[in-house]
Protein backbone atom coordinates (compact mmCIF):
# COMPACT_ATOMS: atom_id res chain seq x y z
CA UNK A 1 0.00 0.00 0.00
CA UNK A 2 1.08 3.97 -0.32
CA UNK A 3 0.96 6.23 2.37
CA UNK A 4 2.33 9.92 2.70
CA UNK A 5 5.26 10.37 4.58
CA UNK A 6 7.81 12.18 6.68
CA UNK A 7 10.97 11.02 5.41
CA UNK A 8 13.37 12.43 7.72
CA UNK A 9 13.17 16.20 9.45
CA UNK A 10 11.79 18.88 6.76
CA UNK A 11 11.52 16.11 3.94
CA UNK A 12 8.25 14.73 3.05
CA UNK A 13 7.40 12.04 0.16
CA UNK A 14 5.22 8.91 -0.81
CA UNK A 15 6.18 5.59 0.25
CA UNK A 16 5.21 1.88 -0.28
CA UNK A 17 4.73 -0.18 2.37
CA UNK A 18 3.40 -3.52 3.84
CA UNK A 19 -0.66 -4.03 4.61
CA UNK A 20 -0.56 -3.29 8.42
CA UNK A 21 -1.88 -6.44 10.22
CA UNK A 22 -4.36 -6.53 13.22
CA UNK A 23 -3.68 -8.11 16.45
CA UNK A 24 -6.64 -9.46 18.41
CA UNK A 25 -8.18 -6.67 19.76
CA UNK A 26 -7.23 -4.42 16.40
CA UNK A 27 -8.90 -2.97 13.35
CA UNK A 28 -7.69 -1.83 9.64
CA UNK A 29 -9.38 0.51 9.00
CA UNK A 30 -9.49 2.78 5.52
CA UNK A 31 -9.67 6.40 4.97
CA UNK A 32 -12.89 8.03 3.78
CA UNK A 33 -11.77 11.86 5.43
CA UNK A 34 -8.27 12.63 6.64
CA UNK A 35 -6.88 16.38 7.85
CA UNK A 36 -3.41 17.71 7.78
CA UNK A 37 -2.89 19.09 11.66
CA UNK A 38 -0.91 21.84 12.55
CA UNK A 39 1.17 19.56 14.60
CA UNK A 40 2.48 17.32 11.58
CA UNK A 41 3.81 20.84 10.51
CA UNK A 42 5.51 20.65 14.08
CA UNK A 43 6.87 17.38 13.77
CA UNK A 44 8.19 17.39 10.48
CA UNK A 45 9.35 20.83 9.62
CA UNK A 46 10.44 21.66 13.29
CA UNK A 47 11.27 18.25 14.47
CA UNK A 48 9.56 18.67 17.54
CA UNK A 49 9.68 14.88 18.62
CA UNK A 50 12.54 14.21 16.80
CA UNK A 51 13.57 12.10 13.70
CA UNK A 52 11.25 9.74 12.09
CA UNK A 53 12.22 8.01 8.79
CA UNK A 54 9.49 6.90 6.45
CA UNK A 55 6.64 7.62 8.81
CA UNK A 56 3.28 7.90 7.44
CA UNK A 57 1.76 11.12 8.52
CA UNK A 58 -1.70 11.98 9.76
CA UNK A 59 -3.88 11.46 12.83
CA UNK A 60 -7.43 12.64 11.79
CA UNK A 61 -9.60 10.33 10.38
CA UNK A 62 -12.85 8.94 9.88
CA UNK A 63 -12.67 5.65 8.16
CA UNK A 64 -14.40 2.05 7.22
CA UNK A 65 -13.12 -0.76 8.59
CA UNK A 66 -11.83 -3.32 6.61
CA UNK A 67 -10.37 -5.80 9.00
CA UNK A 68 -11.25 -6.76 12.95
CA UNK A 69 -9.28 -9.12 15.29
CA UNK A 70 -10.52 -12.45 16.72
CA UNK A 71 -11.20 -10.79 19.78
CA UNK A 72 -13.21 -7.09 18.72
CA UNK A 73 -17.06 -7.55 20.13
CA UNK A 74 -18.74 -4.28 19.00
CA UNK A 75 -17.16 -2.54 15.47
CA UNK A 76 -18.00 -4.83 12.27
CA UNK A 77 -16.11 -4.97 9.09
CA UNK A 78 -17.91 -1.91 7.08
CA UNK A 79 -18.82 -0.18 9.57
CA UNK A 80 -18.11 4.08 9.32
CA UNK A 81 -16.13 5.03 11.91
CA UNK A 82 -14.86 8.19 13.98
CA UNK A 83 -11.11 7.11 14.51
CA UNK A 84 -9.18 9.56 17.39
CA UNK A 85 -6.42 11.51 16.99
CA UNK A 86 -4.96 9.66 20.28
CA UNK A 87 -6.07 5.76 20.58
CA UNK A 88 -5.26 4.83 24.61
CA UNK A 89 -4.08 1.75 25.89
CA UNK A 90 -7.14 1.56 28.36
CA UNK A 91 -5.71 -0.85 30.72
CA UNK A 92 -2.77 1.11 31.66
CA UNK A 93 -1.66 2.66 34.87
CA UNK A 94 -1.70 6.17 33.47
CA UNK A 95 -5.55 5.22 31.98
CA UNK A 96 -6.61 3.95 35.19
CA UNK A 97 -5.23 7.53 37.03
CA UNK A 98 -7.42 9.26 34.71
CA UNK A 99 -4.82 10.48 31.98
CA UNK A 100 -5.28 8.17 29.54
CA UNK A 101 -3.55 10.39 26.99
CA UNK A 102 0.05 9.69 28.50
CA UNK A 103 -0.69 6.12 28.13
CA UNK A 104 3.33 4.27 28.70
CA UNK A 105 4.91 7.38 28.26
CA UNK A 106 4.05 11.04 28.34
CA UNK A 107 2.12 11.82 25.01
CA UNK A 108 2.14 7.81 24.63
CA UNK A 109 -1.62 7.73 23.66
CA UNK A 110 -0.47 9.65 20.49
CA UNK A 111 0.39 6.48 18.17
CA UNK A 112 -0.40 7.39 15.12
CA UNK A 113 2.44 9.42 13.05
CA UNK A 114 3.64 9.24 16.18
CA UNK A 115 5.46 5.74 16.75
CA UNK A 116 3.49 4.05 14.62
CA UNK A 117 2.65 4.76 10.83
CA UNK A 118 -0.55 7.11 10.81
CA UNK A 119 -3.72 8.05 8.82
CA UNK A 120 -2.44 8.81 5.50
CA UNK A 121 -2.27 5.67 3.75
CA UNK A 122 -4.32 3.27 1.95
CA UNK A 123 -5.08 1.39 5.12
CA UNK A 124 -4.13 2.18 8.96
CA UNK A 125 -4.17 0.12 12.28
CA UNK A 126 -6.03 1.04 15.20
CA UNK A 127 -5.16 -0.45 18.44
CA UNK A 128 -8.26 -1.70 21.37
CA UNK A 129 -10.96 -1.15 18.31
CA UNK A 130 -13.79 -1.64 20.84
CA UNK A 131 -12.49 1.41 23.22
CA UNK A 132 -10.85 3.63 20.33
CA UNK A 133 -13.47 3.59 17.26
CA UNK A 134 -16.91 5.16 17.51
CA UNK A 135 -19.55 4.45 14.89
CA UNK A 136 -20.37 7.86 12.41
CA UNK A 137 -23.86 8.31 13.30
CA UNK A 138 -25.92 8.21 9.98
CA UNK A 139 -26.65 11.91 9.76
CA UNK A 140 -23.06 13.07 9.82
CA UNK A 141 -20.53 13.64 7.01
CA UNK A 142 -17.09 11.99 7.27
CA UNK A 143 -15.72 15.49 6.68
CA UNK A 144 -17.70 16.69 9.94
CA UNK A 145 -16.93 13.52 12.03
CA UNK A 146 -13.19 14.13 11.23
CA UNK A 147 -13.14 17.55 12.53
CA UNK A 148 -14.23 16.01 15.82
CA UNK A 149 -11.19 13.64 16.47
CA UNK A 150 -8.34 16.05 16.89
CA UNK A 151 -10.03 19.94 16.73
CA UNK A 152 -13.23 19.59 18.83
CA UNK A 153 -11.84 17.28 21.45
CA UNK A 154 -7.80 19.40 22.15
CA UNK A 155 -10.41 23.01 21.81
CA UNK A 156 -13.04 21.58 24.07
CA UNK A 157 -10.74 20.22 26.46
CA UNK A 158 -8.43 23.56 26.43
CA UNK A 159 -11.79 25.16 27.84
CA UNK A 160 -12.71 22.25 30.28
CA UNK A 161 -9.00 22.52 31.79
CA UNK A 162 -9.42 26.32 31.98
CA UNK A 163 -12.74 25.57 34.96
CA UNK A 164 -14.37 28.49 33.70
CA UNK A 165 -16.88 29.94 36.67
CA UNK A 166 -20.17 30.47 35.34
CA UNK A 167 -20.36 33.94 33.44
CA UNK A 168 -16.57 34.10 33.51
CA UNK A 169 -14.42 35.67 31.56
CA UNK A 170 -11.95 33.74 29.07
CA UNK A 171 -9.14 34.37 26.72
CA UNK A 172 -8.30 32.68 23.57
CA UNK A 173 -4.83 33.17 21.96
CA UNK A 174 -4.96 31.65 19.00
CA UNK A 175 -7.49 31.70 16.20
CA UNK A 176 -7.00 28.66 14.39
CA UNK A 177 -9.41 25.57 14.13
CA UNK A 178 -7.74 24.49 17.77
CA UNK A 179 -8.58 27.82 19.05
CA UNK A 180 -12.12 28.43 17.62
CA UNK A 181 -13.10 24.81 18.99
CA UNK A 182 -11.74 26.33 22.75
CA UNK A 183 -14.19 29.11 22.29
CA UNK A 184 -17.38 27.48 21.00
CA UNK A 185 -16.38 25.04 23.79
CA UNK A 186 -16.14 27.92 26.29
CA UNK A 187 -19.52 28.99 25.22
CA UNK A 188 -21.22 25.73 25.81
CA UNK A 189 -19.43 25.57 29.49
CA UNK A 190 -21.10 28.59 30.52
CA UNK A 191 -18.08 31.65 29.91
CA UNK A 192 -19.95 35.16 29.78
CA UNK A 193 -17.01 36.96 27.85
CA UNK A 194 -15.25 35.56 25.15
CA UNK A 195 -12.08 37.50 23.92
CA UNK A 196 -10.80 36.24 20.39
CA UNK A 197 -7.63 37.22 19.61
CA UNK A 198 -6.43 36.76 16.38
CA UNK A 199 -6.33 38.18 13.01
CA UNK A 200 -7.71 36.36 10.27
CA UNK A 201 -11.04 37.70 8.43
CA UNK A 202 -11.88 33.82 8.35
CA UNK A 203 -11.11 32.85 11.22
CA UNK A 204 -12.80 36.16 12.71
CA UNK A 205 -15.76 35.50 11.88
CA UNK A 206 -16.18 31.67 12.81
CA UNK A 207 -14.97 33.17 16.23
CA UNK A 208 -18.23 35.34 16.53
CA UNK A 209 -20.27 32.44 14.94
CA UNK A 210 -19.13 30.34 17.41
CA UNK A 211 -19.36 33.19 20.63
CA UNK A 212 -16.78 35.53 20.74
CA UNK A 213 -17.81 38.49 22.15
CA UNK A 214 -14.81 40.41 21.79
CA UNK A 215 -12.03 40.33 19.03
CA UNK A 216 -8.74 41.50 19.85
CA UNK A 217 -5.81 42.20 16.89
CA UNK A 218 -2.49 40.95 18.59
CA UNK A 219 -0.96 43.19 15.66
CA UNK A 220 -2.49 45.99 17.21
CA UNK A 221 0.15 46.37 20.44
CA UNK A 222 0.19 44.16 23.21
CA UNK A 223 -2.39 41.63 24.02
CA UNK A 224 -2.45 41.71 27.55
CA UNK A 225 -2.44 45.28 27.86
CA UNK A 226 -5.62 45.92 25.80
CA UNK A 227 -7.26 42.28 27.69
CA UNK A 228 -6.01 43.73 30.70
CA UNK A 229 -7.36 47.68 29.76
CA UNK A 230 -11.26 46.14 28.85
CA UNK A 231 -11.59 44.07 31.78
CA UNK A 232 -10.81 47.61 33.96
CA UNK A 233 -7.07 46.50 35.00
CA UNK A 234 -8.57 43.27 36.08
CA UNK A 235 -7.65 40.29 33.20
CA UNK A 236 -9.65 37.50 32.70
CA UNK A 237 -10.92 34.41 34.65
CA UNK A 238 -8.99 31.61 32.63
CA UNK A 239 -6.87 32.21 29.33
CA UNK A 240 -6.65 29.36 26.66
CA UNK A 241 -3.32 29.56 24.44
CA UNK A 242 -3.87 28.33 21.18
CA UNK A 243 -1.42 29.67 19.02
CA UNK A 244 1.94 31.30 18.97
CA UNK A 245 5.93 30.63 19.53
CA UNK A 246 7.45 30.55 23.74
CA UNK A 247 6.02 34.47 23.89
CA UNK A 248 3.00 33.81 24.01
CA UNK A 249 3.05 32.94 27.55
CA UNK A 250 4.01 35.83 28.47
CA UNK A 251 0.98 37.34 27.08
CA UNK A 252 -1.15 34.70 28.76
CA UNK A 253 0.29 34.97 32.13
CA UNK A 254 0.03 38.83 31.99
CA UNK A 255 -3.82 38.72 30.47
CA UNK A 256 -4.58 36.54 33.87
CA UNK A 257 -6.61 38.18 36.49
CA UNK A 258 -5.20 36.73 39.91
CA UNK A 259 -7.34 33.23 40.84
CA UNK A 260 -7.39 32.29 37.01
CA UNK A 261 -6.29 29.07 35.15
CA UNK A 262 -4.30 29.50 31.91
CA UNK A 263 -5.08 26.27 29.89
CA UNK A 264 -2.33 25.79 27.33
CA UNK A 265 -3.48 23.75 24.29
CA UNK A 266 -0.41 24.66 22.23
CA UNK A 267 2.13 22.46 20.86
CA UNK A 268 5.18 24.16 21.22
CA UNK A 269 7.62 23.36 18.75
CA UNK A 270 11.37 24.66 19.46
CA UNK A 271 13.32 25.81 21.97
CA UNK A 272 14.45 24.52 25.64
CA UNK A 273 12.68 26.38 28.31
CA UNK A 274 9.15 28.36 28.27
CA UNK A 275 9.31 31.99 29.28
CA UNK A 276 6.97 33.16 32.11
CA UNK A 277 6.69 36.82 33.71
CA UNK A 278 7.90 36.84 37.24
CA UNK A 279 5.93 39.55 38.22
CA UNK A 280 2.87 39.13 35.86
CA UNK A 281 3.14 35.65 37.91
CA UNK A 282 2.54 37.55 40.93
CA UNK A 283 6.06 36.58 41.90
CA UNK A 284 5.01 33.12 41.73
CA UNK A 285 2.24 33.50 44.08
CA UNK A 286 -0.85 35.10 42.62
CA UNK A 287 -2.67 31.68 41.71
CA UNK A 288 -2.53 32.00 38.20
CA UNK A 289 -1.90 28.28 37.55
CA UNK A 290 -1.07 26.61 34.57
CA UNK A 291 -3.25 23.61 32.88
CA UNK A 292 -1.44 21.44 30.20
CA UNK A 293 -3.32 18.28 28.38
CA UNK A 294 -3.00 16.37 24.85
CA UNK A 295 -5.92 15.66 22.94
CA UNK A 296 -8.89 13.09 24.83
CA UNK A 297 -9.12 9.97 22.34
CA UNK A 298 -11.51 6.78 22.78
CA UNK A 299 -14.70 6.19 21.77
CA UNK A 300 -16.74 8.29 24.60
CA UNK A 301 -14.87 10.78 24.33
CA UNK A 302 -15.77 10.54 20.55
CA UNK A 303 -19.79 9.93 21.47
CA UNK A 304 -19.84 12.81 23.55
CA UNK A 305 -18.67 15.13 21.18
CA UNK A 306 -20.81 13.83 18.37
CA UNK A 307 -23.87 14.03 20.38
CA UNK A 308 -23.33 18.05 20.71
CA UNK A 309 -22.89 17.98 15.91
CA UNK A 310 -26.00 15.97 16.10
CA UNK A 311 -27.75 18.10 18.52
CA UNK A 312 -26.91 21.40 16.99
CA UNK A 313 -24.77 22.78 19.41
CA UNK A 314 -22.13 23.22 16.90
CA UNK A 315 -21.23 23.17 13.48
CA UNK A 316 -17.90 21.45 13.05
CA UNK A 317 -18.30 22.48 9.01
CA UNK A 318 -17.29 26.32 9.53
CA UNK A 319 -14.16 25.45 10.03
CA UNK A 320 -13.11 23.54 7.23
CA UNK A 321 -12.29 25.90 3.99
CA UNK A 322 -10.32 23.74 1.84
CA UNK A 323 -12.08 20.29 0.10
CA UNK A 324 -9.83 17.97 -1.79
CA UNK A 325 -11.13 14.90 -2.98
CA UNK A 326 -8.46 11.56 -3.37
CA UNK A 327 -5.77 10.51 -1.09
CA UNK A 328 -3.02 12.09 -3.54
CA UNK A 329 -4.56 15.95 -2.78
CA UNK A 330 -3.05 14.96 0.80
CA UNK A 331 -0.08 16.33 -0.26
CA UNK A 332 -1.50 19.67 -1.20
CA UNK A 333 -3.27 19.88 1.83
CA UNK A 334 -0.55 19.64 4.14
CA UNK A 335 1.38 22.30 2.24
CA UNK A 336 -1.66 24.80 2.63
CA UNK A 337 -1.39 24.08 6.60
CA UNK A 338 2.32 24.54 6.49
CA UNK A 339 1.74 27.70 4.69
CA UNK A 340 -0.99 29.05 6.30
CA UNK A 341 -2.89 31.55 3.72
CA UNK A 342 -4.71 33.89 4.58
CA UNK A 343 -8.15 32.52 3.88
CA UNK A 344 -7.35 29.02 5.76
CA UNK A 345 -8.37 27.15 8.10
CA UNK A 346 -8.73 23.53 7.84
CA UNK A 347 -8.25 21.47 4.69
CA UNK A 348 -10.28 17.97 4.48
CA UNK A 349 -9.20 15.19 1.98
CA UNK A 350 -12.51 13.14 1.09
CA UNK A 351 -11.69 9.82 -0.34
CA UNK A 352 -14.35 7.41 -2.46
CA UNK A 353 -14.22 4.03 -3.41
P1 LIG B 1 -3.12 27.50 13.55
O1 LIG B 1 -1.73 27.80 13.16
O2 LIG B 1 -4.13 27.34 12.48
O3 LIG B 1 -3.67 28.61 14.55
C1 LIG B 1 -2.83 29.28 15.45
C2 LIG B 1 -3.02 30.77 15.18
O4 LIG B 1 -2.32 31.52 16.16
C3 LIG B 1 -2.48 31.23 13.84
O5 LIG B 1 -3.52 31.86 13.12
C4 LIG B 1 -1.40 32.22 14.20
O6 LIG B 1 -1.31 33.26 13.27
C5 LIG B 1 -1.89 32.70 15.54
N1 LIG B 1 -0.90 33.39 16.37
C6 LIG B 1 0.44 33.43 16.23
N2 LIG B 1 0.98 34.20 17.17
C7 LIG B 1 -0.03 34.67 17.92
C8 LIG B 1 -0.12 35.55 19.02
N3 LIG B 1 0.98 36.07 19.57
N4 LIG B 1 -1.33 35.80 19.53
C9 LIG B 1 -2.45 35.26 19.03
N5 LIG B 1 -2.44 34.42 17.96
C10 LIG B 1 -1.25 34.15 17.42
O7 LIG B 1 -3.04 26.19 14.44
P2 LIG B 1 -4.18 25.16 14.93
O8 LIG B 1 -4.31 24.10 13.92
O9 LIG B 1 -5.37 25.90 15.37
O10 LIG B 1 -3.41 24.54 16.18
C11 LIG B 1 -3.04 25.35 17.28
C12 LIG B 1 -1.96 24.67 18.10
O11 LIG B 1 -2.51 23.53 18.77
C13 LIG B 1 -0.80 24.13 17.27
O12 LIG B 1 0.42 24.35 17.98
C14 LIG B 1 -1.08 22.64 17.21
O13 LIG B 1 0.07 21.88 16.94
C15 LIG B 1 -1.63 22.42 18.59
N6 LIG B 1 -2.41 21.20 18.81
C16 LIG B 1 -2.35 20.67 20.05
C17 LIG B 1 -3.09 19.55 20.35
C18 LIG B 1 -3.09 18.98 21.74
O14 LIG B 1 -3.44 17.81 21.90
N7 LIG B 1 -2.75 19.73 22.77
C19 LIG B 1 -3.90 18.97 19.38
C20 LIG B 1 -3.97 19.57 18.12
C21 LIG B 1 -3.22 20.70 17.84
ZN1 LIG C 1 -3.57 17.16 15.47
Amino acid sequence: MKGFAMKKIGETGWVEKEKPKAGPLDAIVKPLAIAPCTSDVHTVWEGAIGERKDLILGHEAVGIVDEVGSLVKNIKVGDRVIVPAITPDWGSDAAQRGFSSQTGTPLGGWKFSNDKDGVFGEYFHVNEADFNLAILPDTMTPEVGCMITDMLSTGFMGAENAKIPLGGSVAVLGIGAVGLSAIAGAKLLGAGRIFAVGTRPVSVNVAKEYGATDIISYKDGSTSDQIVEATDGEGVDAVIVAGGGPDILIDAVNSARAGSVISNINYFGQGDTLPIPRIGWGFGMADKNFATGLCPGGRTRMERLADLVTHGRIDPDLLITHRFKGLDKIEEGLLLMKDKPRDLIKPIITIEY
